[in-house]
């Protein structure tokens, strides 16, 4: 787990604060939605909010302490639910937004879970495996009373995987009994759903394909250009070439690559490269391309997938494609947003966009509930099936209120939550 150093703040450089984006996109839904102050602070106010200080022992012998946080917003309509993520830059507010953001989320794709985030300050790319899986081990010691199959259950982000998974669910397991549904995202053989390693990207795929059915227009062709080419930047990436998309450019977090014909790109070998290198640069056929200027590449649709606030007052201008699929979390600045609904660029909100992941999460902690496995043909299908039903709802609800994609999104989950929330009461 090495590579070359980089600026963690590099797709951030405005410093953003990622709870500006929640906080408007909240507020926008609940004053449509007439909610009243005291509803609207019960349903922003997150639930628990827990710090820790982790200590880790090196492998140069020296002792670390990193911040961690497990930030669960709301368990109205079930467990809280959300990705553990391992950054430099993840910070309380981060956390904060990102796990407001999983509580609507989960309540746009209609599955029984409320919302949760949890990350550690530290950069895994500098980290030994044996410093990971400690690292893992020692923040679970620290959080394990609060989370659990009916209270709160991690999932895979930004530099965790698998691997971090089965560490989470045996150190949980190790003090609880056998608990596989204690998080989502573990390997095949511990209890992992087929067909989640793709999810999220195969999320994106159906949300996109169902736009572009009612634009009238095919993907095949499309001109793509993504930002990230982890989890769910690849596997879009992917699930979008098998169906004729042209994948013209792509980055990760040491720059991109962009096409030299323009052509799409080979990314089956793309990703074999990734896997062997490290990294897409110098993937034979393209020519270097910096993050920043990827964004504003001539293309037909454009996919962050890698961190928030990406897309913000500076750049939006500049930005080229009329479909922004907003696979990362959080990617859009509000005075991007503004911009691109000046300039009639559609956004697919995250919220909707990168639901997939999510979903089969909700699969997989059903199936571990059970003890039973279902065949990936059925979880591919479910998936589709709750992806086009919520994509329906948000795109009916913003043509009926001639709205933005994202504030229907909103709309319908906040609408949701203060159901339960209120027949709950207080
Ligand atoms: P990942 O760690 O697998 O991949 C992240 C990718 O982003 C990598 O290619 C990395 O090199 C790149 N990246 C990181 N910092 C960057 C920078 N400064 N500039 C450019 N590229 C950079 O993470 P992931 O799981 O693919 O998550 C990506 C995004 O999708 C995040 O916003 C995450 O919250 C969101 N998301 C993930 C899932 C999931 O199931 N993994 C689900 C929903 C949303």
């Amino acid at each position: 787990m090495s590579g070359p150093a980089f600026n963690p703040f590099a797709v951030n450089p405005l410093r953003v604060n990622p709870r500006e984006i929640t906080e408007r996109n909240f507020t926008r839904a609940a004053e449509r939605l007439g909610l009243n102050a005291e509803q609207q602070l019960m349903l922003k106010t997150p639930f628990r909010e827990v710090k820790v200080e982790v200590p880790v022992r090196m492998d140069d012998g020296s002792l670390k302490v990193f911040l961690g946080f497990r930030i669960q917003h709301s368990g109205v309509r079930g467990p809280a639910k959300g990705g553990l993520r391992y950054h430099p830059a993840v910070d309380a507010d981060e956390v904060r937004a990102l796990a407001e953001a999983m509580t609507w989320k989960t309540a746009v794709v209609n599955i029984p879970f409320g919302g949760a985030k949890g990350g550690i300050a530290c950069d895994p790319t500098k980290m030994s495996r044996a410093e990971v899986e400690r690292i893992t081990r020692k923040f679970v010691a620290r959080i394990h009373l609060l989370i659990g199959p009916y209270r709160d259950v991690p999932a895979p982000d930004v530099n965790t995987n698998a691997q971090v998974m089965s560490w989470v669910f045996d150190e949980y397991s190790s003090r609880h009994g056998y608990s596989p549904a204690c998080v989502t995202g573990k390997p095949i053989e511990l209890g992992g759903s087929l067909g989640r390693e793709q999810a999220t990207g195969r999320g994106v795929l159906f949300v996109l394909a169902d736009h572009l059915k009612d634009l009238g227009k095919p993907l095949k062709a499309q001109k793509v250009v993504i930002q990230g080419f982890g989890n769910v930047g690849s596997n879009a990436a992917l699930l979008l070439a098998e169906q004729g998309a042209d994948i013209v450019a792509v980055s990760d977090v040491y720059g991109g690559v962009v096409s030299k014909n323009q052509k799409g790109l080979a990314v089956k070998e793309l990703a074999a490269h990734v896997k062997q290198t490290g990294s897409v640069g110098k993937f034979p056929g393209t020519e270097p391309v910096s993050n920043e200027d990827l964004l504003t590449l001539d293309c037909d649709i454009l996919i962050p997938a890698a961190l928030e606030c990406v897309l913000h007052k500076d750049n939006a201008p500049k930005v080229k494609a009329k479909i922004i699929a907003e696979a990362a979390n959080l990617p859009t600045t509000p005075e991007a947003d503004d911009v691109f609904a000046k300039r009639g660029v559609t956004v697919l909100p995250d919220i909707l966009t990168n639901a997939g992941g999510v979903t089969v999460s909700y699969f997989e902690w059903a199936q571990n509930l059970q003890q039973v496995f279902w065949e990936e043909e059925r979880v591919n299908a479910d998936l589709q099936k709750y992806m086009s039903r919520a994509y329906r709802a948000v795109a009916d609800l913003a043509a009926q209120k001639k709205i933005l994609l994202k504030d229907a999104a909103y709309q319908v989950a906040v609408e949701r939550v203060a159901r339960a929330e209120a027949l709950r009461g207080t």
